[in-house]
């Protein structure tokens, strides 16, 4: 019953062209059990693990089914964000490529009148914002009459409180003979049973049993003071390098806060919330997704259905508000078959919400104690020891010794190369190497205790991706 291959569901060799070079080389499970049902444009509920490609489950059925010549638009998606609608927006548009379909991203804060040219020309696909989409509707800048398929993703969150109103403003003005589709990795019943008004007969599809959600994520918790938590991401940076990471905090001001104070210590970070302009927000994902820095930091903005290839770590800096959040946002790691690990800070006032995610998540979450990291800990101490007294961080401070390395990004240089040739010098073990952050133009590696002059030296003939690139101790402004 279960297709193997997307040549056995019949599509266009367009189609299949595109998924060939997309690399898909199977339907995921999701796939092989959605594209039937959207080919025969039933309504379905689709509750799918993150990562295991939901997306394309409704994408490569639409995009078969799409016809060209017509005018106007046939298939509406919403999404909660802007960053998911331009990401899905691409998604559909990368499958429909070789059959031409046209897909326009609508969203909020963007020049209307941009918008309204984009609608005017032949879109076969609008994947919106609600807000925007309505503010259209209104200024009848888009005719949704023609719509054959609404499919809104996230689901929950679109028919939770903060959406419900302007989905169903939406909804009404579509025409009664559309397919409708709902997809997320949690939909609580009470979601379900609003759907049924919109839907007809519609079929529950459910993926993988509820607990596999996170089984590819490793997952773990601290119990930290809130003043004590900066202090141990640190350390966590330390021991677990992550080399790619989103830290989640609950509101605008903890990002921008935590991002000024990683900016101190010289992280690769930006952060990304609500409140930024849009063009930033938008440069940021894009940058990140590039992996142009390592470290984002932000709200649930990016919690929901936003896929970047290997993140190694989710850390939830605040614990969650909302239990699914919690689902969502260490869904950010481990897509697509890969690992991943996801760790939760947990303060005094967090134990009951803690208990609620487990309980939810039907599993319980492996607590860590802060002392499994002392590791990390002690390589300092260790070397400050000998050190004359004072604050601590001034001690850490003169124990690193910080080099600028004259080449980064644009000379395509990674940490991983950094690392390399340095731990190859003699008597240097990877433990003498501190953060490693390479920039556009120039790159930094902290060395610690007193290896750092010898690596210094070093570094003037040691050759990193097979040249001498010039190297400059720079003073250590942070803590
Ligand atoms: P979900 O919406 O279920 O969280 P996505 O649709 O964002 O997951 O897909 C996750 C990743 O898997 C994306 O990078 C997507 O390109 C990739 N992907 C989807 N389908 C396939 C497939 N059949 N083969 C390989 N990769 C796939
Ligand atoms: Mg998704």
């Amino acid at each position: 019953m279960h297709k193997m291959n997307f040549r056995d569901f019949g599509l266009d060799k367009e189609i299949l062209k595109a998924l060939e070079k997309l690399e898909y080389e199977m339907p995921t499970a999701v796939q092989q059990q959605v594209i039937p049902f959207v080919l025969e444009n039933r309504d379905i509920i689709v509750k799918s693990k993150t990562g295991s490609g939901k997306t394309a489950s409704f994408a490569i059925p639409i995009c078969e089914k799409i016809e060209l010549e017509q005018r106007n638009s046939q298939v509406l998606v919403l999404t909660p964000t802007r960053e998911l609608a331009v990401q899905v927006k691409e998604d559909i548009a990368y499958i429909g490529r070789f059959k031409k379909i046209r897909c326009a991203a609508i969203f909020g804060k963007q020049p209307i009148e941009m918008q309204k040219r984009e609608l005017r020309q032949r879109v076969h696909v609008i994947v919106a914002t609600p807000g925007r989409i309505l503010d259209h509707m209104e200024r009848k800048n888009v005719n949704l009459e023609e719509i054959k398929y609404l499919i809104i993703d996230e689901a929950d969150e679109m028919l939770n409180m903060g959406f419900i109103d302007q989905v169903e403003a939406i909804i009404k003005t579509l025409p009664l003979n559309r397919a409708t589709m709902l997809f997320s990795a949690t939909m609580p019943e009470k979601i379900e049973e609003i759907c049924n008004q919109y839907m007809i007969d519609p079929k529950r599809i459910e993926v993988d049993s509820k607990d596999s959600t996170t089984e590819k994520i490793e997952q773990a918790y601290y119990e930290v003071e809130e003043h004590r938590k900066f202090n141990l991401i640190n350390k966590i940076i330390y021991t677990e390098r992550p080399s790619r990471c989103i830290i989640f905090c609950n509101t605008r001001e903890k990002v921008e806060n935590i991002i000024r104070q990683m900016k101190n210590e010289k992280y690769s970070c930006r952060g990304l919330h609500g409140g930024m302009e849009q063009g930033e927000r938008l440069n940021t994902m894009q940058r990140f997704k590039r992996g142009q820095f390592d470290f984002l930091v932000a709200t649930d903005v990016a919690a929901r259905g936003i896929h970047i290839d290997d993140v190694t770590h989710v850390i939830n800096y605040d614990i969650p508000v909302e239990k699914e959040s919690y689902v969502h946002r260490i869904g950010r790691t481990g897509r697509a078959g890969n690992g991943g690990i996801a760790i939760t800070f947990v303060s005094q006032g967090d134990v009951e919400m803690l208990n609620d995610i487990e309980e939810y998540i039907k599993h319980e979450i492996p607590k860590r104690e802060k002392e499994a990291i002392q590791e990390g800990e002690r390589i300092f101490e260790k070397q400050i020891t000998h050190k004359a007294k004072g604050d601590r961080s001034d001690k850490i401070n003169r124990e690193i010794t910080k080099i600028r390395i004259n080449a980064g990004k644009r000379k395509k240089m990674r940490p991983g190369d950094i690392l390399g040739a340095i731990s190859n010098m003699e008597g240097i073990i990877p433990k003498d190497i501190g953060i490693i952050d390479v920039q556009d133009t120039c790159s930094y590696v902290e060395i610690f205790g007193k290896k750092g002059d010898f690596v210094y030296e070093e570094l003037q003939s040691t050759k990193i991706k097979g040249r001498i690139f010039t190297v400059k101790k720079v003073r250590f402004r942070s803590f």
